[in-house]
């Protein structure tokens, strides 16, 4: 029997699609599709020790040189902000399409 420790598949708690492990073996605690995370860890990735257990909402992305696309995270219920790597399904240019489509709105040219 295999047991793979911390792979479970969830339902995003903010667009509702439910999102399946990843099968490279590295864990994943963010929704591809809206890229928001649940505030789980406290230290780092995978630890698990936080109480909090807030929505985190994507803030942006960084591009790290050797991690590639990590996602910034913000916890809307204690505001920590938490850095994940992103997975290769994530939508990272649907999300940076949306974030400047909202700063071209919120920011109009004239
Ligand atoms: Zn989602
Ligand atoms: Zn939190």
């Amino acid at each position: 029997m295999v047991f793979l420790p911390r792979q479970e598949s969830f339902t995003c708690e903010h667009c509702g699609a439910s999102v399946e492990v990843l099968l490279n073996g590295s864990y994943r605690n963010h929704c591809p599709t809206c890229l928001y995370s649940k505030h789980v860890d406290e230290k780092g990735p995978g630890d698990r020790q936080s109480l909090c257990l807030g929505l985190m909402k994507p803030l942006r992305i960084d591009q790290h040189s050797k991690k590639g696309w990590m996602i910034v995270h913000l916890c809307t219920v204690c505001q920590k902000e938490m850095r994940n790597r992103s997975a290769p399904d994530d939508e990272i240019v649907g999300f940076m399409q949306r974030e400047s489509e909202r700063f071209a709105r919120v920011n109009p040219k004239d």
